[in-house]
């Protein structure tokens, strides 16, 4: 694996294609949380999440050595994010999406001229798929999280954190399959270790809580949080070292919570986010990290939702 040298190139290169997107405070969550709160707002990002920048690293240097088509295996961010890019660089893409997919989901990687494939319920029958019709056409299967490419990519929200919070004391990861999180650590103990990197699951997709206790990758079985981009089975090969290296601590948030956060965020703060990132806003306002006074960063990875569920989402709250 690289290093910090990596997510710097991977930031120039990526540059073109992305905002360089800002922090919010708010003092209400402060003041909740009895600590400073400031918000990486990538829900403002190109795409509506992070993933471009990992899928920009990845899919331009496949285009500079010859590529000229790739796949994914997706129907939320990440997929939308590879039709984005592919787009951009005038190369064609096919998404494999599951046969139940989303409509709203779909219909935005075909705004971005993305095929659509839907193939079977599982993404052990769809990442197959995506596989073969690269092979099929020589092109290149782009993963979500478990290569290096994509995890310097990511690695950049780390590089603009340090630059736009200065002082940060604590800096809090939504963890699917860990690219984010990966990149965040390289990115911020290689550049300064004394800032603590904290990660975030759902408790009902605990897979990488359950990894890091066992010391080693251990699989859960299918699971259904609201945070759908968190609903990963088990940590990646490569994302996994990374975290057993540097993470400091990860803590898990309930669904209950990850609920009232969302709630907060967005009639407070007047911000549309997604279930997956208001885990972290859930983390500092259940008290989980037990900590006062601290200057924390919590990244909102994304905000693809459907605003027509919303609504029944929070029934009950
Ligand atoms: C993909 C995703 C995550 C998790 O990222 P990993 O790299 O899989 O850990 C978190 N939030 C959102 C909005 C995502 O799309």
């Amino acid at each position: 694996m690289g290093n910090l040298g990596d997510i710097h190139k991977a930031r120039e290169r990526i540059q073109p294609f992305i905002h360089q997107t800002p922090i919010l405070h708010s003092s209400q969550l402060s003041k909740r949380c009895q600590n400073n709160i400031f918000l990486k707002a990538e829900h403002l990002q190109k795409t509506g999440s992070f993933k471009i920048r990992g899928a920009a690293n990845k899919v331009m240097q496949e285009v500079a050595k010859g590529t000229t088509y790739v796949t994914a295996a997706s129907s939320g961010n990440h997929g939308q994010a590879v039709a984005y890019v592919a787009q951009t660089l005038g190369i064609p893409s096919t998404i494999v999406v599951p046969e139940d997919a989303n409509v709203s989901k779909v219909k935005a990687i075909q705004s971005y001229h993305g095929n659509i494939v839907a193939c079977g319920l599982t993404s052990a029958e769809r990442i197959p798929k995506a596989k073969e019709l690269a092979i099929e056409k020589q092109g290149v299967y782009i993963p979500p999280y478990d290569d290096p490419l994509i995890i310097f990519g990511q690695g950049t929200v780390g590089l603009e954190i340090i630059e736009q919070v200065k002082d940060a004391d604590i800096v809090v990861v939504p963890v699917g399959g860990g690219g984010l999180i990966a990149g965040i650590l390289t990115a911020i103990k290689e550049t300064n270790p004394s800032i603590q990197v904290i990660g975030v699951e759902p408790e009902a997709a605990n897979d990488t809580y359950l990894s890091l206790k066992n010391g080693h990758i251990t699989q859960i079985s299918p699971t259904s949080t609201i945070a759908d981009g968190l609903r990963t089975s088990q940590p990646g090969d490569l994302t996994f070292p990374i975290l057993q290296n540097y993470l400091d601590d990860l803590v898990l948030v309930s669904e209950e919570e990850i609920k009232q956060a969302l709630l907060f965020v967005m009639e407070r703060m007047k911000q549309l986010i997604e279930p997956s990132s208001a885990t972290t806003v859930a983390a500092c306002l259940s008290e989980k990290l037990q900590v006062l006074n601290k200057r924390i960063v919590c990244v909102i990875s994304g905000g693809n939702v459907d605003v027509h569920t919303i609504e029944p989402m929070l029934a009950g709250l």
